[in-house]
């Protein structure tokens, strides 16, 4: 635990070089940035610290707290077991995506991890609870082997047969830990960390399309069960697969088959989209892929939802995505067993602003005025 009663000389005592480059990275600095948002260091010197070579006086390490807006204690290493350097997350775009988005995206969940792994002193979080499928990183997997996962999923979850009622529920109830990004970091998609302890799903800022949100939940998931901890930025083979695993997740075959139109009936598609929750376009590629459309007719569908502007904006809405609950829960548990949130925030070390967006805190509270 980050010790409230540390004074700016322990702090600089414990100096863990992973959190000024994590707090740097979520802030999107480069060390040249830090550097001079701080006045008086050297992007050499920043680089010695994050490196090693040199640690920072305590005067230096509260003037980068400043600058990158983290309480000074942050930078004080935590009493657990060391996070592994390179975690690296599964990316779905990577061409749109720069090194630095990317990178602030990844400290973006390091935190939310830090956040469950804070509120974990307090309550119990659902335990991890997930098969995975392959030992290689998934380079061997075929169709079957995917549509045989997701149902395995599916049974060990007691998933009942026929549309997920809350994709993002089901992660949270078995103890991985999703969050939502704001706009800041709008380039990012949904993408995943397979933390040992607790993996972390991202949802993108999103276009509030709850079909769209859910299968990206639904892929990052096919991530963590077909390609695992050394799964590393996706290539057109891994997110391929995720997204049959997702297609499979949603919409076993055993359930949707019958029920998948063979020609580009578009009323019946509609209907389809309103009671599994997939977009059309989905529903379409699960039609083709379980062998009820031909590939011609596919094709000429797929056509069409362009030529409709419908690969952007879809007819059927169905209202807002999913919305992740299991830290504000834990927060608000943490809070009925004595803690106040902002003893809790003060305890964690954590950046206050950082953790109220990771809890959606913002949307559904407003300060009160105490007396
Ligand atoms: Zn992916």
């Amino acid at each position: 635990m980050n010790d409230p009663q540390l004074d700016p000389g322990d702090i600089a005592a414990l100096f863990d070089r992973t959190r000024l480059r994590m707090a740097r990275e979520l802030r999107g600095f480069s060390q040249v940035q830090l550097a001079r948002e701080v006045g008086s260091v050297t992007a050499a010197s920043v680089s010695q610290f994050e490196n090693g070579h040199t640690r920072p006086a305590s005067s230096t390490l509260n003037r980068i707290a400043v600058a990158l807006r983290v309480p000074p204690s942050f930078f004080a290493a935590p009493a657990r077991p060391p996070a592994q350097e390179q975690i690296n997350g599964f990316f779905r775009s990577l061409r749109s995506t720069s090194p630095r988005d990317r990178q602030q995206a990844l400290a973006y969940v390091h935190l939310a991890r830090e956040l469950a792994l804070e509120l974990e002193k307090y309550v119990v979080l659902p335990e991890f609870n997930l098969p995975r499928a392959a030992a290689d990183g998934g380079r061997s997997l075929q169709a079957a082997d995917i549509e045989q996962a997701a149902a395995l999923v599916r049974a060990h979850w007691k998933v009942p047969p026929g549309p997920v009622e809350n994709v993002v529920r089901l992660l949270e109830m078995n103890g991985i830990v999703v969050v939502r990004f704001r706009v800041s970091i709008e380039k990012v998609d949904a993408f995943c960390v397979d933390f040992p302890d607790r993996p972390v799903v991202a949802l993108g800022a999103d276009k509030g399309l709850r079909d769209r949100s859910r299968f990206d939940a639904a892929h990052e998931l096919g991530h963590l069960v077909l390609h695992g901890i050394d799964g590393q930025i996706a290539d057109k083979a891994t997110e391929n697969q995720a997204n049959e695993f997702a297609a499979a997740f949603l919409m076993p075959a055993t359930d949707i088959k019958h029920e998948l139109p063979d020609r580009l009936d578009w009323p019946a598609f509609l209907r389809l989209k309103a009671k599994w929750h997939v977009s059309i376009a989905a529903l379409l590629v699960r039609a083709k892929s379980l062998g009820v459309m031909s590939e011609h007719t596919y094709a000429q569908g797929w056509k069409a939802l362009s030529v409709r502007g419908w690969r952007k904006v879809e007819p059927g809405s169905l209202g807002n995505p999913e919305t992740p609950v299991l830290l504000q829960r834990a927060l608000e548990l943490t809070e009925t067993t004595g803690v106040s949130y902002s003893s809790f925030i003060q305890r964690s070390g954590l950046p206050e602003a950082d953790v109220r967006t990771l809890l959606d805190r913002d949307f559904t509270e407003r300060p009160r005025v105490k007396f």
